[in-house]
């Protein structure tokens, strides 16, 4: 029998249908090799779509997550640190700077 909070395998699958869609593409080019790098971000209303690093929505940049390991150049192998830099006066920019060196193991 199912106790409270347990989760049927069903919904699990479901939930895991949805956070694919639930998710926004974000690309950058990576500080050191100019690569472009794509990651995931999430938020209420994400629904697949693609924006430059530049030109997010206000709406998106106040709202979005993401998982700072999913950002990274292969390239380079490394992760690039991405930080939110807020202006009043300008279009918020995601400015990105090299992480550490991804561990190769
Ligand atoms: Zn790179």
């Amino acid at each position: 029998m199912f106790g409270e909070g347990m989760i049927d395998p069903a919904d699990m699958a479901d939930k895991l249908v949805r956070l694919k869609t639930d998710r926004d593409i974000i690309m950058i080019y990576c500080p050191q090799c100019s690569k472009r790098v794509e990651f995931a971000v999430t938020h209420p209303t994400a629904d697949g779509s693609h924006y430059q690093g530049i030109n997010v929505p206000e709406r998106i940049q106040q709202m979005m997550e993401w998982n700072p390991k999913d950002v990274i150049c292969y390239d380079c192998k490394r992760y690039i640190k991405v930080r939110l830099t807020l202006a009043k006066t300008r279009p918020m920019d995601l400015e990105a700077t090299i992480g550490a060196e991804l561990s190769v193991t």
